[in-house]
């Protein structure tokens, strides 16, 4: 069976921790988009892990962990993660990488940061990762597949002929130096071999996977309120954060998708810029920063703290269905429990009307939310098993919040390690 994981909101859910520990059952892990620009961040055994590039099950040696053809491949990074965890002790994960995964290349980042600072600040809060020139690239048909790293003659001509495009951007737009064909293919060659021994023809992979019953999981990044199409465009991320994008890029059937398991904090956070209407802001926003998470709320990439607001009911809604929710995995409950009461945005106010449906981002830049104030429960919740056992008072919350966005909440996690969940 095929399962995605991805986020209802604007990412940092806890997606990672779900996929861990869903990796237990799982055989194959596979990252279907998205880049170094964002990370999970995993708590087992081993420690405590920022991953960016690598899947979340690459901890168990029984999984196989994949970088689907849709992903934003920077091999560097890959390949300084999977040292990195086993110089803490985690056994070397079987990894496949898709030939049919395109490279982020070392003037993808060069332009991100160049074209940061032309736009000074209306700049869109990139984390300088090089994803958005990255997929600007390989829509505009000049990127570099993975299986392009082993037929040299047309490396060699590509080189040149991509040099010749940017170096003109480069020299007049930016103002900056111009790029070396031969560097450039030499650095290529540097990552045809970090690469060769895990190249792979994914899509015929999983197509005898799935053929042979294997359980194979689909690990988005960011969630549904950053996707190019359904979310706060253009504060948005590259690719798409759909469960649906889950069958193109990781190269399945869409049919083939049986489960999606949504994942939805408690709270709200958001990192860069976009409306972001239940925000709050002062000692009330680092009170929450300050608790949340793991640790407080901060960027696992870029340590930058998120900004943080209550939980929002009408962009979980529109994050649900926009996914395809057949679970929503509830995280991060614990955190609340030393509020009097807990506020949550269940309506937008948008020019004197209330709506419950999410808009577009004209109309989004101009709501603002209705609250209702739920009781709180005043005690630490961690370590609790049964869903009965749970206060009254936060059981009443999680039936609000699952009555509100209308989908089933059969997880609820109460703690970041890999056996803080609860079953419903
Ligand atoms: P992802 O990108 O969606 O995986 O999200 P993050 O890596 O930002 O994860 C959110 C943070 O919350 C991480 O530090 C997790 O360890 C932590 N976390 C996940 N679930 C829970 C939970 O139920 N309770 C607490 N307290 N922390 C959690």
């Amino acid at each position: 069976m095929v399962k995605a994981v991805v986020g209802a909101n604007w990412g940092d859910e806890g997606k990672g921790k779900i996929t861990d520990m869903l990796a237990k059952e799982a055989d194959i892990i596979v990252r279907f988009q998205g880049g170094a620009n964002a990370g999970h961040t995993i708590v087992n055994d081993y420690g405590k892990f920022a991953l960016h590039t690598l899947p979340s099950g690459c901890f168990y040696s029984h999984t196989t962990s994949i970088i689907g053809n849709g992903v934003a491949l920077n091999i560097p990074i890959l390949f300084n993660e999977i040292k990195s965890i086993m110089e803490r002790g985690v056994p070397q994960p079987k990894i496949l990488v898709s030939d049919r995964a395109q490279m982020v290349m070392p003037y993808h980042i060069l332009f991100d940061q160049y074209e940061e600072e032309r736009l000074g600040g209306k700049s869109f809060g990139s984390t300088k990762s090089g994803i958005a020139p990255f997929y600007s690239d390989k829509y505009a048909k000049i990127g570099f597949q993975v299986s392009e790293l082993f037929d040299e003659e047309l490396l060699k001509e590509k080189v040149v002929r991509i040099c010749e495009t940017k170096n003109v951007l480069l020299e007049h737009l930016y103002h900056k130096p111009l790029l070396d064909p031969h560097e450039l293919l030499e650095t290529l060659h540097q990552y045809r071999e970090m690469v060769e021994p895990y190249v792979c023809d994914v899509s015929s992979y999983l197509w005898n996977a799935i053929k042979e019953g294997k359980e194979i999981l689909l690990e988005g990044q960011l969630g549904t309120l950053k996707d190019p199409d359904h979310g706060i465009y253009p504060m948005v991320t590259s690719s798409s954060t759909l469960a649906a994008y889950g069958a193109i890029g990781a190269g399945i059937p869409p049919y083939e998708i049986q489960k999606v398991i949504v994942v939805c904090k408690a709270y709200s956070s958001a990192v860069g810029a976009g409306a972001f209407v239940s925000e709050i802001f002062g000692d009330e926003a680092d009170e929450l920063r300050k608790r949340g998470g793991d640790g407080g709320e901060y960027g696992a990439t870029t340590g930058r703290p998120r900004r943080m607001g209550w939980f929002d009911c009408v962009a979980s809604k529109y994050g649900c269905r926009l996914q395809g929710a057949t679970d929503v995995a509830f995280t991060v409950l614990d955190v609340l429990g030393y509020l009097d009461e807990i506020p949550v945005c269940v309506g937008y106010e948008i020019d004197g009307e209330v709506t419950t449906d999410f808009p577009t981002t004209s109309k989004l830049e101009k709501a603002k939310p209705v609250l209702k104030y739920l009781p709180g429960w005043k005690t630490d919740i961690r370590g609790i098993k049964k869903y009965e056992d749970l206060p009254e008072n936060c059981r009443n919350y999680v039936e609000f919040v699952e009555e509100q966005i209308g989908f089933p909440i059969t997880m609820v996690s109460n703690g970041p390690g890999r056996n803080d969940i609860i079953y419903r």
